[in-house]
């Protein structure tokens, strides 16, 4: 069952204020699929609609097939998730285990960490107004996690 490019243009149709990769509420970018130094133009077939965060990551090359390749495998299966799990990957590659492992006997931590990470924020800037990238919303994570450690009396590896 695989995903034509018009089907991925309409992914987000109902609302065109989200980013059609990440999913995400953001001031969107018409990006050029094919890139004007290569001979892209500005009409509709070779613009796709992105956030910052997901433009500078996007495939930058003369053949179109690698942004719609680029789009089908790495777009979010929903909205406002996408760049959170990325920073939970980002997390597991910094300190190389998954963030809360320690806690699994310590319930569900939902509320509590939502309010943490209300606290965690302050720490942190978003550069150009984009969210926060992966790196620093591990570090953001990593904080929470010793803010729960010292309240459960739970030792951090
Ligand atoms: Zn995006």
């Amino acid at each position: 069952m695989g995903v034509g490019n018009e089907q991925i243009a309409e992914y987000w149709s109902e609302a065109h204020d989200r980013c059609w990769r990440c999913g995400y509420k953001s001031l969107l970018e018409q990006c050029r699929i094919v890139p004007e130094s290569l001979g892209g133009t500005d009409s509709a077939d070779n613009l796709v609609l992105l956030c910052g965060r997901c433009r500078r990551e996007a495939p930058n090359h003369q053949d179109p097939q690698y942004m719609w390749r680029w789009l089908r495998a790495t777009r979010a299966e929903s909205c406002d998730t996408y760049w959170t799990i990325r920073g939970w990957e980002e997390f597991e590659v910094m300190f190389g285990r998954k963030p809360l492992a320690c806690f699994t006997d310590a319930g569900d931590l939902t509320t509590e960490c939502r309010e943490l990470a209300a606290d965690e924020f302050a720490k942190t800037v978003e550069r150009f107004g984009e969210g926060l990238n992966p790196s620093t919303i591990a570090c953001m994570i990593a904080e929470i996690e010793k803010r729960l450690a010292d309240r459960h009396g739970i030792v951090l590896p």
